[in-house]
């Protein structure tokens, strides 16, 4: 495949995650991705294990770029992980606001991603490459379409390079969406974010809480699938990957697969692609 792909894990809990990830990289390492980028919980229970996943992916050979968001974190948390992330090698940060568990309490010294991405460019310069979220389908907090197409310019105009979009499952929204961004002069790359389906109840959750729409169509046909995981996946590659088609034909930069910390549908889907 010539279009460039980016992985995404996140850090594993127990040691038999640790191992399975271990093992799922081994077979993902196959597409030469041109980094991994392993999350971090804006809540504090995997951020050490963020590091941890970053080192050994470097480790193995591989370039890895952490997640780093800023809500809940004050100026002085944020320069020590920079620190650290500068001490292990890290080139590339994937810069968030991030989301705080409800009941955490106040939200710290940052209150959206470009004023992180702004922080991080005043204290290092160009020393890392930053990759900010992109929102085909609106951020679910964001007042209208033009706020949102507002906040991921902010980014930009903060020192952004490029962007990686939530997941969607609809082509035009992602076409148009960096359409508009193009008419406002930004050009950074965006690329698409693609969620392979898998399993039908973990993505029905999942994109209830981050804003993904699931068209009805889809979500139709995966009811009726019930408890065949079989039928699932099958139908999951085939949609993911004829998305990934439409999207590679309209011009997308590279794709940016949320593992979820397996190999089997990513390294599936790629391989349909070439
Ligand atoms: P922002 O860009 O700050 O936007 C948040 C909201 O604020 C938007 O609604 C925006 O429109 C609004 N806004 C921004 N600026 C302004 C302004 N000046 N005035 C008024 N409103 C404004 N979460 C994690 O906790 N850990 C992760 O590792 C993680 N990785 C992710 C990776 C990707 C590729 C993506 C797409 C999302 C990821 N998330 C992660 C989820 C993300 O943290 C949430 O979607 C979060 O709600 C928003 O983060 P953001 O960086 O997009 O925030």
């Amino acid at each position: 495949m010539t279009i460039p792909v980016s992985l995404e894990f996140f850090p594993p809990k127990t040691p038999e995650g640790a191992a399975k990830l271990r093992d799922a990289r081994r077979l993902l390492y196959a597409l030469k991705p041109e980094f991994c980028s392993v999350t971090f919980g804006a809540g504090g229970s995997t951020q050490e294990g963020t590091l941890q996943a970053v080192t050994e992916i470097m480790a193995e050979g591989w370039p890895a770029a952490p997640h780093l968001s800023c809500i809940g974190q004050t100026r002085e948390s944020i320069r020590e992980r920079l620190a650290a992330y500068s001490a292990a090698g890290v080139k590339r940060i994937v810069a968030l606001r991030g989301d705080l568990p409800s009941g955490y309490g106040p939200g710290g010294e940052f209150r959206y991603a470009s004023e992180l991405v702004a922080f991080i460019r005043s204290e290092t310069g160009r020393q890392f490459h930053i990759e900010v979220a992109a929102y085909p389908e609106m951020h679910p907090q964001s007042k209208s379409p033009m706020a949102d197409i507002d906040a991921f310019a902010a980014k930009i105009e903060a020192g952004a390079d490029s962007g990686i979009t939530q997941y969607f499952f609809n082509a035009d929204a992602y076409l148009h969406y960096v359409d508009t961004l193009a008419r406002r002069g930004i050009r950074a790359p965006i690329v698409p974010g693609i969620m392979p389906i898998t399993s039908s109840t973990q993505l029905m959750r999942f994109s209830d809480s981050c804003g993904a729409e699931i068209p009805r169509w889809i979500r139709m046909r995966l009811a009726s699938f019930g408890d065949d995981s079989a039928s699932i996946r099958a139908f999951g590659l085939d949609v993911v990957t004829m998305l990934c088609e439409r999207l590679k034909a309209g011009g997308a930069p590279g794709f940016h697969f949320y593992t979820m910390n397996q190999a089997k549908a990513t390294v599936e889907i790629c391989g349909r692609l070439r």
